[in-house]
């Protein structure tokens, strides 16, 4: 059922379980996997590196429009870094949110996610991919759960160095502080699309979320939801 064209955006706010959710959907698939956060990240990461100011807007634009990406085998790479594990600390998903906020950037990543989703098959996950990404995406998934569970799941991720060696309150407060400027940033801010299906995820097995994204999908692509 790997039709050409399809294209199912998760969006929501961290923690909410995109990462996993999407992964395992894109699995059982097929499909092409596609974690804008992380691209986000390795901007961040490579503006640090090249000592470009998370506020330069010119300047980080540029520098998102000339680096190649590599998404292969679960792994981000940047210009033949792998900034898998380096992207996922307090410092970068602090300096993320703050390029992401910048249109210019956004316009550049944009353009790679859609170059991404030419041949269908893609399941992408972000914050704008149901809104502005992707508008007329085959399924638009919103996914969410209470602050505290995306806190005690962000500090229990292994790939994630912002929860480790901080205690709960910290990661729960620097969560809220970085959904609040998602949520009210001016460009593309995270909201839920008039035409997505909301889907809590508090206290739901991450098998119940897969298969009720899979049944969405098959609905809509009219075919069987056993897989
Ligand atoms: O999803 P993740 O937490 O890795 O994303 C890092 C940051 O990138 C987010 O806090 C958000 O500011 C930004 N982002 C975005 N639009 C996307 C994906 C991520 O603005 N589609």
């Amino acid at each position: 059922m790997a039709e050409a064209h399809t294209v199912i955006a998760i969006d929501g706010p961290s923690g909410a379980g995109k990462g996993t959710i999407a992964r395992a959907v894109a699995t059982k698939l097929g499909y092409q996997y596609v974690d804008t956060g992380a691209m986000y990240r390795a901007v961040a990461w490579k503006a640090s590196l090249e000592k470009v100011a998370f506020d330069d807007e010119a300047g980080l634009s540029k520098l998102t429009e000339r680096v190649i990406f590599g998404f292969e085998n679960g792994r981000t790479v940047i210009d033949g870094d792998d900034v898998t594990e380096a992207i996922r600390t307090p410092e970068i998903d602090v300096a993320a949110a703050a390029v992401a906020k910048l249109p210019d950037v956004r316009r550049a990543l944009v353009a790679r996610q859609r170059a991404l989703g030419e041949c269908g098959g893609l399941v992408m996950e972000g914050r704008d991919i149901g809104t502005v990404v992707f508008p007329n995406a085959t399924v638009k998934i919103y996914l969410d759960a209470t602050a505290d569970e995306r806190a005690r799941r962000r500090a229990a991720d292994p790939a994630h160095a912002s929860g480790k060696g901080h205690d709960l309150a910290f990661v729960a407060t620097a969560l809220a502080t970085r959904d609040e400027l998602d949520r009210t940033r001016a460009a593309s801010p995270l909201k839920l699309a008039e035409d997505a299906d909301f889907v809590d995820t508090t206290g739901v097995p991450v098998e119940q979320v897969v298969q009720r994204v899979l049944t969405l999908v098959h609905a809509k692509l009219g075919g069987s939801d056993s897989e």
